[in-house]
């Protein structure tokens, strides 16, 4: 069976608030650390910086003693103090090179920690109202911001994850074209995504068409695995328990693509757990996993190439269940 390289995002070990609750308590890096290893299967860890990461030596001996890899450095850019009216899309200059510098020593973090990834969701560059944003400016600045920022250093790749929704009621990363784009007018080596399955599912993509459409331009970096209501809520929910066809698509389009990078997840752990959920959203992808091996990648491939096939595609898919 194929074998997947499985992460966990610390984040989702600590507390975690809502507008009514929170649900976890706040615990330390080491905490959170040692709650990721007690989940069967994972073998790396998704830090923040800043915040988890800032002691980076500290956090380095931390990994090395629970035996987990450093995944990616996922660069946050929300914190309001600096980022209320948006990161590298920002009106204001000094917000836009604090937004670049912390790109920059988070790339610095993840070379020093021999890692070549950072990971960034704009999520504060957005608007709820009309008029609020210049858009052409906003995607000007963010443009020349992401090229300011792979020009730092070619070893450690920018890799962008796109949200529709939250905080902002508009995101101006809000779906795999507009990475696609940015991209391409960046036009380094050194830029791609981060696929987060959940927020293509809420910006009412296929997520196989997304992973397609990324890994035929190279830029299928990583991966954050959930699932939601399809309704636009990025809920983070167990990784098929709602698209299971879609994700068993995502599955099929992930190998056939060769893609080797890590899955991570994000995933709200509020009714039972991080531990569970993480554990649980492995067992999921693995059995979906299984079930597209079955059944066979050269198998559906052939009856994918036939048109007007959907019913053979989901009598072969669905043979086992009789
Ligand atoms: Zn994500």
């Amino acid at each position: 069976m194929k074998r997947w390289k499985y992460c966990a995002n610390a984040g989702f070990f600590g507390a975690r608030r809502d507008r009514f609750n929170q649900y976890q308590p706040d615990r330390t890096l080491e905490e959170k650390i040692d709650l990721v290893s007690q989940v069967k299967g994972i073998s790396g860890i998704e830090l923040k910086y800043p915040g988890d990461l800032d002691d980076s030596m500290m956090a380095k001996n931390l990994l090395d003693q629970y035996e987990l890899q450093l995944s990616v450095v996922n660069v946050n850019t929300k914190a309001v103090s600096h980022f209320r009216y948006g990161s590298l899309t920002a009106r204001s200059e000094e917000t836009r090179r604090t937004a670049v510098q912390l790109l920059k020593e988070g790339m610095d973090i993840a070379a020093e920690m021999g890692v070549g990834l950072v990971s960034n969701c704009p999520v504060m560059d957005g608007y709820d109202y009309p008029f609020q944003v210049d858009y052409a400016q906003a995607w000007d600045n963010f443009i020349v911001g992401c090229r300011e920022v792979t020009a730092h250093r070619p070893d450690v790749t920018l890799m962008l994850e796109f949200q529709p929704h939250d905080p902002n009621a508009k995101i101006l990363l809000n779906n795999v074209g507009k990475v696609l784009y940015v991209c391409a007018e960046v036009g380094a080596q050194n830029i791609g995504a981060n696929l987060d399955v959940g927020h293509s599912l809420a910006a009412g993509e296929a997520p196989a068409e997304s992973a397609a459409l990324l890994s035929r331009n190279g830029l299928l970096k990583y991966v954050h695995s959930n699932d939601n209501t399809g309704d636009g809520g990025d809920w983070d929910m167990i990784s098929g328990s709602v698209h299971f066809w879609h994700w068993v698509e995502f599955i099929f389009t992930l190998i056939r693509e060769g893609y080797q990078g890590w899955i991570g997840a994000d995933l709200a752990p509020r009714h039972f757990g991080p531990v569970a959920a993480y554990q649980t959203n492995i067992m999921m992808i693995d059995r979906m996993t299984n079930l597209v091996e079955r059944v066979g990648i050269d198998q559906i491939q052939t009856l994918l190439g036939q048109d007007g096939n959907t019913p053979g595609i989901y009598e072969k898919l669905t043979e086992d269940f009789t």
